[in-house]
């Protein structure tokens, strides 16, 4: 048996963006292969409620992710269970080794490895993820109106995501670290002035505190980075805003990167500097980062290649 396959579509990620472009593409009659990694469903498979998909008031992340699995694959999309540990951009056919051993060869590549949310790191933070600690505020802002929440950050994300909050909580307090804010003067400024928000500075968060049952977070704590001194603040919502990681390491010596490594595209569209290779979702993503954002651009990055492919027959 072969170890090699060709394909003329190869779509690397199965979160919303991935399984929408294998979706598009299928239907373009491509046969796209889909190579889903280590998280098959991608970032809405660890939460809980989706309440912002249209057409579903409300839905499980993770039921969400199968129905599009099953919908790729039901337009004739083939889903592998695989991870790609290397992809060589240098020539066509572009060439992705997997960690199963395959080699795949393809004549279009769609890059939709997603980002990860940065975390603190704490046990605390883990055992209260999706009941009380969330990393988007977007997404979960609506279950805490009337209501205190902390967020965690000095960067444009957690200021936005504090500005945000305000629409729904009482009260929001940002801890950061230092002594001042990295985020864009503006956002500083609409900060300061809000009177709902309030900042802890050189603060960092030593704990997530909460109760068993029912499991839900309570405050948390933090400590004087300076003094040592603690301080437990009271809230039923925790946002951690630390930054983003984009899953840019199969290209990073490959594609330009830009705002703390997203992958650059031609705006407007999902194409790369590299004629045949597109990138779909919150891998090109800092500004969104959204399910509906990552699905339209899983649609774009198809039509893409199918219009690239086509150029070239
Ligand atoms: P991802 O969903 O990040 O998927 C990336 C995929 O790439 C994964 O399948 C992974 O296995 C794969 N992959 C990575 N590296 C490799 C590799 N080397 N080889 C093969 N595959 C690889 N958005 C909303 O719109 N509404 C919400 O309510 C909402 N809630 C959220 C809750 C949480 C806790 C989080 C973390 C995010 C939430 N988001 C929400 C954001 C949303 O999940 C993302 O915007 C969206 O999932 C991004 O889709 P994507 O397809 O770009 O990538
Ligand atoms: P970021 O700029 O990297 O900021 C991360 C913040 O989290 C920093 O203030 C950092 O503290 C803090 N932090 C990091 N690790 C921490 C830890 N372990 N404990 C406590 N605090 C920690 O990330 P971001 O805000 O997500 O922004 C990422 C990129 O996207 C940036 O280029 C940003 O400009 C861009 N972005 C733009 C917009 C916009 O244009 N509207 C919106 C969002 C993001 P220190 O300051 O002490 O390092």
């Amino acid at each position: 048996m072969s170890d090699t396959r060709h394909t003329r579509v190869l779509i690397i990620g199965s979160g919303p963006a991935g399984y929408t472009a294998a979706v598009y593409s299928a239907r373009a009659m491509l046969s796209p292969l889909l190579i889903q990694g280590l998280q098959p469903g991608g970032q809405l498979t660890i939460t809980t409620e989706v309440e912002n998909w249209p057409g579903e008031r409300e839905i499980q992340g993770p039921d969400l992710m199968v129905r599009m699995e099953e919908h790729a694959r039901a337009m004739g999309a083939e889903v592998i269970s695989d991870y790609i540990s290397s992809l060589d951009l240098s020539q066509r056919p572009f060439v992705a080794k997997a960690d199963s051993g395959m080699t795949y060869t393809a004549d279009a590549v769609i890059l939709a490895t997603g980002a990860q949310a940065r975390w603190l790191g704490l046990p605390s933070e883990e055992k209260f993820k999706g009941f009380g600690v969330s990393a988007c505020a977007t997404c979960d802002g609506f279950f805490y109106r009337g209501k205190e929440v902390v967020v965690a950050g000095g960067g444009n994300s957690a200021v936005e995501e504090a500005l945000f909050l305000t629409n729904f909580a009482t009260k929001v307090t940002l801890i950061h670290r230092r002594d001042s804010l990295r985020a864009e003067k503006i956002l500083q400024q609409r900060l300061f002035k809000n009177p709902k928000i309030e900042i802890l500075w050189n603060h960092a968060i030593e704990e997530v505190l909460g109760t068993e049952a029912p499991l839900g977070v309570t405050g948390v704590r933090a400590k004087n980075v300076h003094t040592g001194e603690t301080v437990e603040v009271p809230c039923d919502g925790f946002f951690v805003a630390i930054g983003h990681e984009p899953a840019s390491e199969l290209v990073k010596d490959q594609l330009e990167l830009h705002n703390g490594g997203y992958v650059k595209v031609e705006p407007g569209t999902t194409r790369t500097a590299i004629p045949g290779v597109f990138a779909a979702g919150d891998l090109t993503d800092h500004v969104y980062r959204q399910a509906v954002t990552s699905a339209g651009m899983g649609c774009m990055a198809a039509l893409d290649a199918e219009r690239f492919l086509s150029g070239e027959e």
